[in-house]
This record gives C-alpha cells, structure tokens and sequence, in this order.
C-alpha cells in the first residue's frame, strides 16, 4: 500500500441523479422546476458588471440574507445561507451534530444524510418508516445526538402536520432538530413559526426546487440566533465567502417575486394532481405526495423494468434500488406536457404487456 494511503479520508460518496442532456429528453428525475426562474433573476445577474467581480463578495451575504428575512417576517440574525441546502445541511451536521449518542433519521429519506455522517464520523440509526411509508413521532424519542428529516419527506412524498414535528421538537430540548423543508413549497406546512417556540429547531430550505434555482446552489436555514450563529461560526472557520456574488444577486431577486412564485408553485402542484388520477387510472399506487414528485409502484409492472423502458424512450425518472423501495418510481412533475407523454407512453407500454 501506498504510505500516504494510510492518512486519507475514507468517504462514500452520495451519488446524484444523472445529468444527460439529450435534445428530445423529458427530464423528470432530479426534482427541478419545470419553468425557469423569475424574469426578475435574469435582470439581476445582466445588472452585474464584470470589474464588480474585481471585489470578493459581501461576507455575510447580507442582501440575500434580508431578503430571505424580509419574505418570512425574521430578522437577519434568524437566517444562515449557503451553497444550496446539501451545503447548509452539512454545515448544519457538523455545527450541531457532536455527541455520542446516534443521531436519528428515517430509513428511507435524503440519501445525503448517511453521507454526511459517515464523512464527519457522526454515529447515527436510521429509524424506520411505518409499513405506509410515514414518519411516527413516538419513534423520535429514544436518546439520540440530534435528529434530521425532511418533510415532506424525499423519496416518498408523505409530510407530517405541525403537530407532529412539535412532538418531536418538544421531546428533544438537549438536542438539535433538523428540518429539511427541500419541498415544503409544494403543499406542505413549515414548521418555521416553531423556531419561535423552540430553540433547538432549525428549518432549512432551498430554492432549487420551488423557485426554479438549482443551478445557481442557495440554500438557506431559520431559527434562532443562537444557533444561527454557531452555523456562521463553523461557516467563517471553512470559508467566509460561499456565496458569490451573482448568487446573491439571484436569490435576492428570487425572494422579492413573491407574485412569480406563487404563480409557478400553483402550476406545479396542479399538475402533479392530474398526474397523479392519470397514474391511478394506469394501475400506480402512491402516497399523497406533497412534494414536487410522485413516488409510485405500479400494481404488475417492476419498477426496475419500467425506469429502463422510460430511459430508452428518453424519459428520465429516479429508481432507487434499496430494500423497501425498490418497486417504485420517483417521477418529477414537469409540465403538463411533459406529464402527457410520460402517460402516454406509459398508457401504450402497460397494454401490450
Ligand atoms: C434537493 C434536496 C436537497 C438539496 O437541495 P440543494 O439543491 O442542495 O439546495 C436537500 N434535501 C432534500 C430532501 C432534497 O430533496
């Protein structure tokens, strides 16, 4: 073995959904919008000049920092950003997430979380689903060093009320909460009027999915000062400028069109419940996603077999093969044409089955 072998970082890596770019594709397999961001986006970065790139940018990412506040009734002290919320999220894990006892999540959720604490060496359990794919708040009060989920939860779909994450938040006081709202935009509740109540409860979001910007990696995480500051502690201790400065000119922009957001949110949810009584017709069954995507099993046809029909008609879906899950697709909703042809497709392939 090499010497210098014995020094390295072991890490396995979290694998993405693929990228390809294929003139005809119907790309359905990452959980992006559909339609582009705010018209509002484009005028800021032309705003941009070239020799304003001279400076490095605004360290604490004020501007966007405000307009996140400003769109939730916060102030700048309540928000942390960050280079899309996986970049939160870990930042989040290794600020908050230093005991000994496991820190908790679902057995099947956001495929970065056993990354992270694998990376950072965190302990960790995943605790599992009920047999309908929810998460049951009784299963979150063992000890634990932490606890993170998302919700709606990813891949299925399925969220909790408010009630429920107050459960969780109110019998964890000694450690921290994580909720990952990647989706909440979708038809979900927030849990951010808890972060009033609940000093340990960080609500993090994106707005990769709900404001069209997964290109442009924001993310962003609520609650109080106090933890709000450790974040920028651990920030400021790995590297004071994540956020460059057309990001911040985006997001900005992005959070100020609350009209345009609105507008696209509506668009996406109604497709998603036309998708969803098409593929009920088809013979799919499914939760009550709320999310950006619909994560079904089809009642004879494998998943496995499907996703590879898809693929070779160049539609794009996800298919995690994993215990439990491995009989279902996680279908993005695009547009509505997008979402016909899916259908179609799928209406002449499941016939001459
Ligand atoms: C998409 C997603 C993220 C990461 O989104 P970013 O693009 O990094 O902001 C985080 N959590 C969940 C559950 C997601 O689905």
């Amino acid at each position: 073995m090499e010497s210098w072998k014995k020094n390295v970082r072991e890490a396995v890596p979290y694998v993405p959904g693929e990228q390809p770019d294929l003139p005809d594709m119907i790309k359905l397999n990452t959980n992006e919008n559909p339609y582009p961001p705010s018209p509002k986006v484009g005028e800021a970065l032309c705003a941009i000049r070239d020799q304003d790139l001279r400076l490095y940018p605004d360290p604490s990412a004020g501007e966007l920092t405000g307009a996140v506040a400003g769109y939730y009734g916060l102030s700048r002290e309540q928000v942390f950003v960050g280079v899309g919320s996986d970049d939160v999220l870990a930042m989040a894990f290794l600020t908050f997430f230093n005991g000994r006892e496991p820190v908790l999540f679902p057995d099947i959720t956001y495929s970065f979380y056993d990354v992270w604490a694998g990376l950072f060496r965190i302990p960790y359990r995943q605790v599992p689903l009920a047999d309908d794919f929810t998460i049951r708040p009784e299963d979150y009060k063992a000890v634990n060093g932490g606890i993170v989920f998302p919700n709606p939860n990813a891949p299925t779909g399925e969220a909790l009320s408010r009630e429920a994450i107050e459960e969780i938040v109110a019998a964890n006081p000694g450690g921290v909460v994580i909720v990952d709202e990647a989706y909440v935009d979708f038809g979900a509740v927030s849990a951010l009027p808890l972060t009033e109540k609940y000093d340990n409860l960080l609500v993090v979001q994106t707005m990769s999915k709900s404001r069209s910007l997964a290109g442009m990696r924001i993310g962003y995480a609520m609650g109080n000062p106090g933890l709000i500051r450790c974040l920028n502690n651990v920030k400021y201790s790995f590297n004071s400028y994540t956020m460059d400065q057309t990001a911040l000119a985006a997001g900005k922009a992005a959070m100020e069109d609350r009209e345009y957001f609105e507008k696209t949110r509506k668009k996406v949810i109604e497709t998603r419940e036309w998708t969803k009584r098409e593929l009920a017709k088809l013979g799919f069954s499914f939760g009550d996603s709320m999310g950006n995507f619909i994560f079904a099993a089809h009642e004879f046809c494998p998943a496995g077999e499907l996703f590879a029909a898809l693929r070779e008609r160049h539609i794009f879906v996800r298919y995690f093969d994993k215990p439990r899950i491995s009989n279902y697709l996680r279908i993005t909703v695009g547009t509505p044409e997008e979402m016909e042809a899916l259908i179609d497709f799928l209406k002449k392939y499941l016939r001459q089955e």
